[in-house]
């Protein structure tokens, strides 16, 4: 149990000689301590982590793999790397696991790399409706490289359209199908996309960057038994370091480790690989089990409160950590409801609800989601009062320093990096 602030390895040390980054730092500290983060894709990763990332593993350049390096001395680094490779194949129930990707989108680079050529078609969810920007749009090399098919949500149910999927994967014949989505709250039928891939000879893609967590706590139904490939990241709800990993069969651990190196990427950040390392170790604590579940019980408790509060839910709730709010009967923005709340000490993001009017810089709804408010302790009776909360601050500007007054009591009580992990 931590009972002082957590500022870093050696904190003194890089105060006393890099006293300006050292501010950073304390100041981002004091940022993530001083508000309510709702933002769907962050977290609080444990001191454990950050530990393991302020090491020296950063030094170590170990291109290839444990037992295969062009570079001496990877003797020690390899049995982090080891380590990590085993914990996830072990909390997933994965054939096989790469470590390395630098992030979710070098993640979804490396397991394109592995099953398409430039120019092949894939189907994946347009971004607009809570895709990625990964999954084929014009401004991101996915939607470059390859004949991109998007499908989306129905406009009654908001709901993925799998009937559409079908349709489009048999009019299409695309190598790869993905699924998983950045901004959709419900659950992702896996069985269903493996049953259109199989009909049409697809691979079957998930990109699980932000449910893993929930995944890996057994809160929600896993994609692993279902897709070819898994990408996810291990700094959304699985609550571990800013990185990403690949998920995926035995048939194919050759063509995606190739695929991250040497395709993709160069020499693998080992003191990220360890912290991934410590994070799924975490995760099979379990306490991790109770976190996931508390995070989705949380995300529910918040978006009813929001839909007392007249404000509507995407699809009608969330049976995930992430509800998408639609702003147009209140008649404010998604960019104007997040700098009210960000003026009244809650941060969350402005997004697109689907067939959104508004361009995606200005959007019709906000996001928000339960992960780090969970890890900091908070549970529903915390999250209803922010879900008023985040109604009076979007609604009436004039009040955000009487939200502020109640935020402040809320973090008095739970106070990120000064509770128990
Ligand atoms: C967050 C996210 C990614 C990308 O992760 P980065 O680490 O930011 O590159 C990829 N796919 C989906 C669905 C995501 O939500």
């Amino acid at each position: 149990m931590g009972v002082k602030p957590y500022y870093g390895p050696d904190f003194g040390l890089l105060l006393s000689q890099d006293p300006e980054i050292a501010q950073v730092l304390l100041d981002e500290l004091d940022r993530e301590r001083g508000g309510i983060q709702l933002i769907a894709s962050e977290n609080f990763t444990s001191p454990a982590v950050l530990a393991a990332l302020g090491s020296t593993l950063t030094n170590k350049y170990a291109e290839g793999y444990p037992g295969r390096r062009y570079y001496g001395g990877c003797e020690v680094v390899d049995r982090a790397e080891r380590l990590a490779i085993e914990r996830a194949c072990a909390l997933f129930g994965a054939e096989h696991a790469n470590v390395q990707p630098h992030s979710g989108a070098s993640a979804n680079l490396a397991a394109y790399a592995a099953l398409l050529k430039p120019g092949d078609t894939m189907l994946a969810m347009a971004l607009p409706h809570g895709g990625h920007l990964t999954h084929g749009s014009k401004v991101n090399f996915s939607g470059k490289w390859f004949d991109v098919v998007s499908y989306g949500v129905r406009r009654d149910t908001e709901l993925i359209d799998y009937d559409e999927v079908r349709d489009l994967a048999l009019r299409h014949g695309p190598k790869v199908i993905v699924c998983g989505a950045t901004a959709y709250p419900r659950l992702i039928d896996y069985q269903v996309f493996r049953g259109i891939a199989d009909e049409v000879g697809a691979w079957l893609l998930a990109d699980a960057a932000h449910p893993i967590g929930l995944m890996a706590g057994g809160a929600i139904p896993s994609a692993v038994p279902y897709a070819d490939v898994v990408t996810l990241t291990t700094h959304k709800t699985l609550r571990g370091p800013r990185g990403g990993a690949i998920l995926c069969t035995g048939e194919l651990a050759g063509r995606i480790d190739r695929a991250v190196f040497p395709f993709v990427q160069g020499g693998p950040l080992m003191h990220v690989v360890a912290a991934k390392a410590v994070a799924f170790a975490e995760a099979m604590r379990p306490g991790f089990a109770g976190y996931a579940q508390r995070v989705i019980a949380n995300a529910r408790a918040l978006t009813e409160a929001l839909t007392r509060e007249g404000m509507r839910a995407v699809s009608g709730g969330t049976d995930t950590h992430l509800a998408l709010i639609d702003l147009r009967e209140l008649g404010v923005s998604g960019a104007e409801a997040e700098r009210r709340c960000a003026a009244a000490g809650i941060t969350l993001n402005r997004n697109a609800v689907p067939y959104d009017p508004e361009p995606a810089a200005i959007a019709s709804g906000i996001r928000v989601g339960t992960p780090c408010v969970t890890t900091q302790g908070m549970g529903l009776q915390d999250l209803e009062e922010i879900g008023t909360l985040v109604s009076r601050a979007v609604r009436s500007p004039g009040s955000s320093a009487e939200v502020r007054e109640r935020v402040a009591a809320l973090l008095a009580i739970h106070r990120p990096y000064l509770s128990e992990y």
